[in-house]
């Protein structure tokens, strides 16, 4: 039978927009020592816009970059396409037509324009102009490269904003002696610049989608009691295997398969809060 303080302490959560899954969820949770955050739309809105295009080339007009990332981004639902379609917009540019779309996760997105290969994806080693993607970087901006035929035409840098309550919920976490960390797709510098903002302890950076989760198992294996909390849109393995997944509601998403926690309203305050309540219903019984 479950104890009546965690019937109670479930009801409690539940009142708070804290929905947690069983009596198991609420114990471990208990236990955490380390939160680990999603960056993108769980540290950040998650709704970035674009600051600077840049050709690498003085005879490419910066209007033809837009015109050629926005065209191959018309097809992806990540973030950063959402934002490269939408500074094209505001500058009344067409879109060119795309065939053989690819999109490549965690990596970028690839197709074909008036029969040339077309990509805008991550920056790598390689790339020229390393001092400049950088110093963007640096500035807490992501940046990405347009490529016609395998040559880099130029660069695209996009700003998300932290959440205002970031800090204020990292604060709490400090106070309740959690350690907390950042993971993210995204370049290490612009990843340091949100985490620095925020307070926040740890950045594991440049991780791509299907890796998240063994991230999240190697701080197991230094002996941590990991949350992990994120949308559970393309962070849903890692959520399952934490000890205790935290899935922030956005929008209609509310009930999330591989989370033992999901928060309903409040945002990423109420991870100190969810654990707060675990802890004093755990000592209520113990
Ligand atoms: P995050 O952890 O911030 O959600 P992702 O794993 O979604 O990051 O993406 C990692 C990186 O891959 C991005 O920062 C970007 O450089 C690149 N990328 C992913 N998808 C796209 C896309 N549609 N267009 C351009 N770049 C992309
Ligand atoms: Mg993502």
């Amino acid at each position: 039978a479950t104890p009546t303080a965690i019937i109670v302490g479930i009801g409690k959560g539940a009142e708070y927009g804290i929905l947690i899954r069983n009596a198991q969820s609420l114990e471990t949770l208990s236990t955490v020592d380390t939160v680990v955050f999603d960056k993108t739309g769980t540290i950040t809105t998650g709704t970035p816009s674009v600051t600077d295009v840049l050709p690498f080339d003085d005879t490419v007009d910066p209007e033809k970059i837009l015109q050629l990332a926005a065209s191959i981004e018309n097809r992806s639902e990540h973030p950063l396409a959402q934002a490269i379609l939408a500074a094209a917009k505001e500058k009344g540019i067409d879109l060119h037509e795309v065939t053989g779309f690819e999109a490549l996760e965690g990596i970028g997105v690839k197709g074909t324009i008036d029969g040339k290969n077309i990509s805008v994806r991550k920056p790598d080693s390689g790339d020229s102009s390393r001092s400049r993607i950088a110093e963007l970087q640096q500035q807490g901006k992501t940046v990405v490269i347009l490529e016609e035929e395998g040559a880099p035409l130029g660069l695209v840098a996009l700003s998300d904003t932290i959440k205002t309550e970031a800090a204020d919920a990292v604060k709490a976490l400090h106070a309740k002696g959690v350690k907390v960390i950042m993971l993210t797709g995204d370049n290490k510098l612009a990843a340091n610049f949100m985490a620095r903002q925020a307070g926040i302890d740890k950045v594991i950076a440049e991780v791509l989608p299907q890796e998240k989760a063994d991230r999240v198992r190697e701080l197991q294996q230094q002996g941590r009691k990991v949350a992990m909390a994120g949308d559970g849109i393309n962070d849903a393995p890692a959520l399952a295997l934490a000890d205790v997944g935290i899935a922030m509601a956005t929008g209609t998403d509310i009930a999330i398969e591989s989370a033992g926690v999901t928060i309903l309203q409040g945002g990423i305050r109420k991870v100190a809060q969810s654990i707060t309540l675990a802890r004093a219903t755990m000592r209520v019984i113990r």
